[in-house]
């Protein structure tokens, strides 16, 4: 069989530890043999980061606007720890906020679904897609422990020297303030982005907040998403059957539990943290969870949402077997590869991605599964694979697919 030809490269990110182990496995076993792959490489893995003193996170990044698709294994974020595992010279920062910073983006998480491993909510037939705000609100703030009574105000200094004043509390004792802040540039990246992606997966964007308390602050978010919506989306949406949903966030807490999922929930930065750890508790497993970057100028960064699964490594590094699940990582894959054929218009390379999609999946179904599932699936007598075993029994059932 002739492989598929690719005409524009994708930006490949490798990384650390034990995705970095299956980062091979997936490319060798799954891709090489399918493919002419085309990618332009960078080792975003600690030790090279760190000899080019992280230089090529930011130069990866650049790649990323360059062509438009990017793929990323998971990396350490360096702490204490690593300073000396790795010998650093610096405590470099996380890769994941130097490419969101770089390319202002919006992540979009979802839990990938398949039969024998139910959501905890029985009427979730379809994922539901995670949007979260990055930037600001109470993840930038100034806070005060007041120590006794008096007044605290909230002043803003305009760069013409006006100012702004208002007295948020007279206080007769101790107590507590907090100053949070949002810039309409972020709230208007982050709703274009999201109504790019609703388009992009067709499906109903849904978007909450509080504004009937917060008049001013969440009102803010719900007019900038109103009026982009209406000027640039309105007619796009109709045409391609979709809805935008704006209510109060209580409401659409209340509304996501009974609904059947296949939208895109868009949440402030704190609403997004913990929302999103719900869905994808409920969904089962963090290895079942795919994460996209998209650019409010239409560029893609897919990744899984887990780590580098450091414990699985050093049990790896001993010789030891390890059972670790490659779905998500595969997934990030065929998000990218998909969407490399879209915008080159390969609709080979899409069908591929499509076909190790149901490959992945069906293995799973068929009781060939990692650990982690194994442990939590409804199905009976099920085959547990080690790392290597499973993506060599996802190449069986692609294989029989092609
Ligand atoms: P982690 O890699 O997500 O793993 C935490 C635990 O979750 C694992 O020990 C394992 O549980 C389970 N797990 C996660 N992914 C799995 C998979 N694919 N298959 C099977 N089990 C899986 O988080 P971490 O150990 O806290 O972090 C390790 C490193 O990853 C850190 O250096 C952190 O900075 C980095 N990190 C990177 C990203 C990213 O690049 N996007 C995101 C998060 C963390 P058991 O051990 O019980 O089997
Ligand atoms: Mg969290």
């Amino acid at each position: 069989m002739a492989k598929i030809e690719m005409k524009t490269p994708l930006v490949e990110m490798d990384g650390d530890e034990m995705t970095r182990i299956l980062w091979k496995m997936i490319k060798d076993e799954l891709l090489l043999p399918f493919i002419d792959l085309k990618t332009e490489y960078y080792d975003l893995g600690l030790e090279y980061r760190n000899e080019t003193n992280d230089q090529v996170t930011i130069d990866s990044a650049e790649a990323t606007k360059k062509y438009g698709v990017a793929v990323k294994c998971a990396t350490i974020t360096p702490n204490a720890a690593r300073m000396t595992e790795y010998n650093l010279k610096e405590m470099w920062k996380s890769p994941n906020g130097t490419i969101r910073a770089a390319l202002d983006g919006t992540v979009f998480r979802a839990p990938i679904q398949v039969k024998g491993i139910e959501p905890c909510v029985k009427n979730w037939e379809k994922p539901i897609t995670l949007a979260r705000h990055a930037y600001g609100d109470v993840y930038k703030n100034t806070e005060i422990k007041v120590p006794g009574a008096g007044k605290a105000e909230l002043v803003f200094t305009g760069a013409d020297g006006k100012e702004i004043r208002q007295t948020i509390q007279e206080f007769d004792g101790p107590g507590i303030i907090q100053g949070i802040h949002n810039t309409d540039k972020s709230i208007t990246s982050f709703a274009k982005a999201c109504f790019n992606y609703a388009l992009d997966t067709k499906q109903d964007l849904w978007f909450a907040t509080k504004d009937t308390i917060s008049k001013i602050y969440d009102h803010n978010f719900k007019d900038i998403f109103q009026d982009i919506y209406d000027k640039e989306y309105k007619e796009k949406f109709e045409e391609a059957g979709i809805e935008y949903f704006y209510t109060l966030i209580d409401d659409a807490v209340a509304r996501v539990m009974k609904a059947k999922g296949g939208f895109i929930w868009a949440c402030k930065n704190y609403d997004g943290d913990v929302m999103s750890d719900m869905v994808s508790s409920a969904c089962g497993s963090l290895a079942m969870m795919t994460s996209v970057l998209v650019s409010p100028s239409g560029v893609y960064e897919y990744e899984a949402a887990h780590g580098t699964v450091q414990r699985h490594y050093y049990k790896h590094l001993k010789g030891e077997e390890t059972s670790t699940n490659s779905v998500a990582t595969i997934f990030a894959w065929t998000g990218a590869l998909r969407k490399r054929g879209e915008m080159d218009t390969i609709p080979e390379l899409m069908e591929f991605a499509d076909k190790l999609e149901k490959a992945t999946l069906s293995t799973i179904e068929s009781g060939k599964m990692t650990k982690d599932l194994a442990l939590i699936t409804s199905m009976k007598d099920v085959t547990v694979l080690n790392s290597e075993n499973f993506i060599k029994a996802v190449r069986e059932s692609l294989e029989a697919l092609l």
